[in-house]
C-alpha cells in the first residue's frame, strides 16, 4: 500500500490550502505559482503533526523518510549537499499555522551547519565572518528553540564581548572573535547537555522539525490561541527551506514590507531594510531597521523589482498583503506573504479603497472587516483642544490604533495585576515578547524602546486593536530599576503618560479623550453596506435613557431587553421596593407598590421616547428578592424604623428569604405567581407609560412585555392572564387602541423542549443564552470562572460558553426551540438577548437558525451589525 503524503514540495502543493499546508506553506506555494523568487523548500503537513501528537510524540518512520526525499530533491534542483563538505545545503526550518500566529511559534535558520560545511561555506563565498555569524547563529536557535535552553547566557555572551571591544552593532564583531564565540557556544552547549552539539544535519533537522510541533503545544501559543478561539486540533505544518542569506555582506540584507501603511491604510508601500542581517534581526526588534530608501539608494535594480513584485502580489491577492524578503548578493528572494494585519482604521479605509480600485466588491469590503477588532473603531481619540496643548516628550512610530492614558507599569504581571485592581496602566517596555501578551491586554496603551512597525509589540497590538507606541528611541526603559527616562526626567510607576497610537506621540499626564465620528466617512460607508446585506436585526439591552441613547448613536433598532430590577436600585427607589418585599399583606405590599409604580411609568416613557419609532422589550422582574435587602446593620436598622418593625424582625425576614441556589429558586415568573401585584404593578406601568407618550408624541407604541424563566405553558398562560387584564383595562379606559405583544424567555432548557407549547401563549420568544447556558452545562456562571481554566487547559472546552455560543448543546436548544415554536405560531418573533447576542461567531448561528434579531450591549451593537451582514452573505436564508 502506497504511504500517505505527509511532504510536499512548494512547487508541487500550490492549491492544496491551508488546512493542509498551514498559511505560510500555502503562501510559499502561491508565490512560486504566480513566479514570485522564493527559496526551494517543502512543506511536512499539519496532517503530520496531529500524527506526531497521536504517534505519542514521536516522528514515524515513513514521514522521516519522506522528509529526507524532499531534501534530496532540493539537493538535485540547488546542487548543494546537505551536510556537504562542498557547497553546503542550509536550510530554515520554519512553522506556519493556519493563520498567523505572531511569535508563537519558532524558526529555525541555518540548519546543516557543523564544523565542516561551516568551512566549506567560507571558502565557497570567500566570506569566512559571514560562515561564522551564520553558525553562531544556528547553535544559539538550535539551542534556544529545538532545545528549549533559555538563550540568555549566549547572549550575554555576545553583549559582553561587545562591551569589551566598544562595539555597538553584532556587525561589528570581527571573524576571530566569532570564531571565539562559536567555541564558546559549543562548549556552553556541551555542558548544559552534557553531550557535543549535534553534528550530523539529519538529526539536526528531525529535533528541529519535533521541536515546531511541540511548539503547538507551548503555553504562549495556547493563550494566543485562547484568545483568539483557534482549535487545537487544527495543529501546525512545517516547512523546511533552502537559506537565502542577508548577512552575507553589505550588497545583502533584510527587510519587511505591507503593500499599504497598516497603520494608516495609505495606498504607499511601507517597508523596513535592515542591511547584511538575517530574518530574525527585524523582527526581533534587536536592531532599528533603515526606512527602504535606504535599498533604493544601494541597489536601485533590485528596488525596482522589489516594488513591482509587490505590487504584483497585491494583484494577485486583492489585499495588502505583509512580506518578508532577503536580498542576498544582490539576488531579491520572498520569503513569506500574508494578508497584513492592520489597525481597524487602516481595514476601514483599505476595504473602502479596494472597492473604489475595482479589486473587491462590497460584500467583500463587509466579508474583509474583522468582527473581533471592529469595537476599537468605536475607541475615543484624544480631544483636539487639550492635544493641541499638550507636548509631547518623545515620538516614536504610530504601531497600532486609538489613544491610551494610565499609569506606568513596568511588566506584564504588573500591568495585569494593576488593571485588576482597577487602575488604568500603560506597559512599558525595552520590547515585548510572547510572553508580555498578558500585559497588553490588560493596559491602555503600549510602550516600547526598540523594534520597528513589524516588531512583536507593533504586530500582536494591531491585531488586539491596542494603541502601541513603539521603537521610541528617546525613551529609555529600565525593567530592572522600574524607570522610564526621557531627556533628563525619570517617570516611576507613579507617573501617568498618554500615548497617540496614530502618531507615535507620547505625552506626560492624562490627556481628555473623545468619541469618534460613526456617521460619516468610511465608516458610514461600509456601515451603509452592512445594514443593505444583514437579515438580521440588531437591538439593544439598555434599561436607562442613556444607554439607549448610545445604542441608538451605534445603529440599535429597538430594545431587545430592558431589565427592570436595576430600576428598583436608585436611592429614593430602594426603601418603597424593600417595605413590598417585607410587607405581611396584599394590601400592604399593594401600598409599597403604588409608590414604585410612577417612577417605573417615567422610567419607560423615558426609554419609548428615545427609542421612537422602534420597540422596547421590557423584562418583568427577575432577580431572587433577597437581593434588594440590605446586609449591614446600619441599613437594617433603617429599614426597620421605615417599616416600623424591630431589627430582629426584619433580619428574620432577610433570613428567611436567603436561598441556597438563588439562580434556581424564587425569581422570574416565578415571582409573579406568587405575587401578582408585582406583575400588575408592572404591566400598569408599561401600559400607562405608553399610552402617554403616545398622547404626547401622536406616534403608536406597541409595548413589548417578557416573562422571564418559563418553564410551562401553563406558567406562562396564569401570568399572561394577568397581564392581560391589567393591560385590556387600562386601554379600554385611555380608549384608545393598543397593540401590545407578550411573549416569554427561553432560558430553561423545559421551555426550549416544550416550544412548541409554550408558543401557544406567547407572541415572540427571546433566549437568554446566559441563564439557558447555566441550566443546560449545569454550572453557575459565577462560579464557573474557577474551574473553566483547567477545562481549557485539559482542552475539554475551548472557549467559554457565556461569551460564545455553545452550538453543540444549548444551540441544538435554540433551533428545536425556533422549529417547535414556528410549527406552532408561524408568526412567532424570535431574538436573543443573552451576552451571546453581540459576539460574531455566536450571531452567524443564529442567522441560520433563523432568528429574527440580536440584542445586545449598546457598545456591541455595530459589531453585531457587522456579524450579522457577514453571516447573510455567507449564508443567504
Ligand atoms: P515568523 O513566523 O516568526 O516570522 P519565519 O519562519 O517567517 O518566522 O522566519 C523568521 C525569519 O527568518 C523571517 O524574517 C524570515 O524571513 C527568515 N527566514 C526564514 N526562512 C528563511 C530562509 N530560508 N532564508 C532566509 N531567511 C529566512
Ligand atoms: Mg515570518
Ligand atoms: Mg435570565
Amino acid at each position: 500500500m502506497a504511504e500517505k503524503k505527509y511532504v510536499y514540495p512548494f512547487e508541487e502543493s500550490y492549491g492544496l490550502g491551508k488546512e493542509l499546508l498551514g498559511g505560510k506553506g500555502a503562501g510559499l506555494a502561491e508565490m512560486i505559482h504566480i513566479g514570485v523568487p522564493v527559496p526551494e523548500g517543502f512543506t511536512i503537513s499539519t496532517e503530520a503533526c496531529t500524527l506526531y501528537y497521536d504517534s505519542g510524540k514521536t516522528i514515524p518512520e515513513f514521514v522521516r523518510n519522506q522528509i529526507f526525499e524532499a531534501i534530496a530533491r532540493i539537493e538535485r534542483s540547488t546542487g548543494k549537499t546537505f551536510g556537504g563538505s562542498t557547497n553546503p545545503l542550509l536550510v530554515s526550518v520554519r512553522s506556519g499555522a493556519r493563520v498567523s500566529m505572531p511569535g508563537m511559534m519558532d524558526t529555525i535558520l541555518n540548519l546543516g551547519l557543523n564544523d565542516v560545511t561551516a568551512a566549506a561555506l567560507a571558502k565557497e563565498t570567500g566570506n569566512e565572518r559571514f560562515a561564522l555569524d551564520s553558525y553562531r547563529r544556528f547553535i544559539l536557535m538550535f539551542t534556544n528553540i529545538a532545545k528549549g535552553h533559555p538563550r540568555t547566557d549566549m547572549d550575554k555572551m555576545l553583549e559582553a564581548l561587545k562591551e569589551e571591544r566598544g562595539y555597538k552593532l553584532d556587525t561589528e564583531v570581527t571573524t576571530e572573535e566569532l570564531k571565539v564565540l562559536v567555541a564558546k557556544y559549543k562548549e556552553y552547549y556541551k555542558t548544559v547537555f552534557g553531550e557535543e552539539f549535534p553534528t550530523d544535519p539529519k538529526v539536526q533537522i528531525m529535533e528541529a522539525v519535533a521541536a515546531v510541533f511541540r511548539s503547538w503545544d507551548n503555553p504562549r501559543a495556547n493563550t494566543y490561541r485562547q484568545m483568539y478561539g483557534i482549535p487545537y486540533s487544527w495543529g501546525t505544518a512545517v516547512n523546511v527551506q533552502s537559506m537565502a542569506f542577508g548577512n552575507k555582506g553589505e550588497t545583502s540584507g533584510t527587510g519587511v514590507a505591507f503593500s499599504r501603511n497598516p497603520g494608516t491604510g495609505e495606498k504607499a508601500i511601507s517597508a523596513e531594510y535592515l542591511p547584511n542581517a538575517q530574518g530574525e534581526d527585524v523582527v526581533a526588534g534587536i536592531r532599528t531597521p533603515l526606512h527602504i530608501e535606504e535599498l533604493k539608494a544601494r541597489m536601485p535594480e533590485v528596488y525596482e523589482q522589489f516594488v513591482q513584485t509587490i505590487t504584483k502580489m497585491e494583484a494577485h491577492y486583492k489585499d495588502m498583503q505583509d512580506m518578508e524578503f532577503t536580498v542576498e548578493d544582490g539576488k531579491l528572494y520572498f520569503l513569506q506573504t500574508r494578508n497584513g494585519k492592520r489597525t481597524p482604521a487602516a481595514a476601514l479605509k483599505i476595504a473602502c479603497d479596494l472597492v473604489d480600485e475595482g479589486v473587491i466588491d462590497e460584500k467583500e469590503a463587509v466579508l474583509r472587516m474583522d468582527p473581533v477588532a471592529f469595537d476599537k473603531l468605536l475607541l475615543p481619540g484624544f480631544n483636539k483642544d487639550e492635544l493641541a496643548k499638550a507636548t509631547p516628550i518623545a515620538t516614536g512610530l504610530a504601531a497600532g490604533p486609538g489613544a491610551g492614558t494610565g499609569a506606568i507599569a513596568f511588566s506584564a504581571e504588573e500591568a495585569e495585576a494593576r488593571k485588576n485592581n482597577g487602575e488604568k496602566v500603560i506597559l512599558v517596555r525595552a520590547e515585548t515578547s510572547p510572553e508580555d501578551i498578558v500585559g497588553m491586554v490588560a493596559a491602555q496603551g503600549v510602550l516600547t524602546m526598540r523594534g520597528g512597525m513589524t516588531s512583536h509589540a507593533a504586530v500582536v497590538a494591531r491585531g488586539m486593536g491596542k494603541c502601541c507606541v513603539c521603537g521610541c528611541t528617546a525613551a529609555i526603559i529600565d525593567e530592572e530599576k522600574r524607570t522610564l527616562t526621557i531627556g533628563d526626567k525619570v517617570y516611576t510607576d507613579k507617573d501617568i503618560i498618554s500615548l497617540d497610537g496614530s502618531t507615535g506621540k507620547v505625552y506626560e499626564g492624562a490627556i481628555k479623550t473623545v468619541e469618534p465620528d460613526l456617521t460619516s466617512g468610511y465608516f458610514g460607508r461600509l456601515m451603509g453596506w452592512v445594514d443593505q446585506y444583514r437579515q438580521l436585526h440588531v437591538r439593544t439591552n439598555a434599561d436607562t435613557p442613556r444607554d439607549a441613547k448610545q445604542a441608538r448613536v451605534f445603529g440599535a433598532e429597538g430594545i431587545g431587553l430592558c431589565r427592570t430590577e436595576h430600576m428598583f436600585f436608585a436611592k429614593d427607589r430602594i426603601l418603597s421596593m424593600r417595605k413590598m418585599i417585607l410587607a405581611e399583606t396584599v394590601e400592604e405590599r399593594e401600598a409599597a407598590l403604588a409608590e414604585i409604580e410612577p417612577m417605573q411609568q417615567a422610567d419607560f416613557e423615558a426609554l419609548y421616547e428615545t427609542m421612537l419609532p422602534f420597540n422596547v422589550n421590557v423584562r418583568l422582574l427577575d432577580p431572587p428578592l433577597h437581593e434588594f435587602l440590605p446586609q449591614e446593620e446600619e441599613l437594617v436598622k433603617e429599614l426597620a424604623d421605615a417599616v416600623g418593625k424591630s431589627v430582629a424582625e426584619v433580619k428574620d425576614k432577610i433570613a428567611n428569604l436567603h436561598e441556597t441556589n438563588p439562580m434556581m429558586g424564587h425569581r422570574g415568573c416565578r415571582l409573579a405567581v406568587t405575587y401578582p401585584e408585582i406583575c400588575k404593578m408592572q404591566t400598569s406601568a408599561i401600559i400607562k407609560a405608553a399610552i402617554a407618550v403616545s398622547a404626547r408624541t401622536g406616534k403608536a407604541i406597541e409595548p413589548e412585555i417578557m416573562v422571564p424563566l418559563v418553564l410551562e405553558e401553563r406558567e406562562l398562560k396564569f401570568v399572561k392572564n394577568i397581564i392581560a387584564e391589567t393591560a385590556d383595562k387600562l386601554i379600554a379606559e385611555a380608549g384608545i387602541t393598543m397593540n401590545y405583544h407578550v411573549g416569554t424567555m427561553i432560558e430553561i432548557p423545559r421551555a426550549a423542549l416544550l416550544a412548541d407549547e409554550i408558543a401557544e401563549h406567547a407572541e415572540f420568544f427571546s433566549f437568554g443564552t446566559n441563564d439557558l447556558t447555566q441550566m443546560t452545562f449545569g454550572f453557575s456562571r459565577d462560579d464557573a470562572g474557577k474551574f473553566l481554566p483547567s477545562y481549557y487547559d485539559a482542552k475539554i472546552l475551548e472557549e467559554d460558553p457565556f461569551k460564545t455560543l455553545d452550538q453543540n448543546g444549548v444551540g441544538k436548544l435554540v433551533t428545536t426551540a425556533v422549529k417547535l415554536g414556528r410549527a406552532t405560531r408561524p408568526t412567532l418573533h424570535i431574538g436573543v438577548c443573552g451576552e451571546t447576542g453581540g459576539e460574531a461567531k455566536s450571531i452567524e448561528f443564529y442567522h441560520k437558525a433563523g432568528l429574527d434579531y440580536v440584542s445586545c450591549s449598546p457598545f456591541r451593537v455595530p459589531v453585531a451589525r457587522l456579524a450579522a451582514a457577514q453571516a447573510a452573505i455567507k449564508n443567504p436564508r
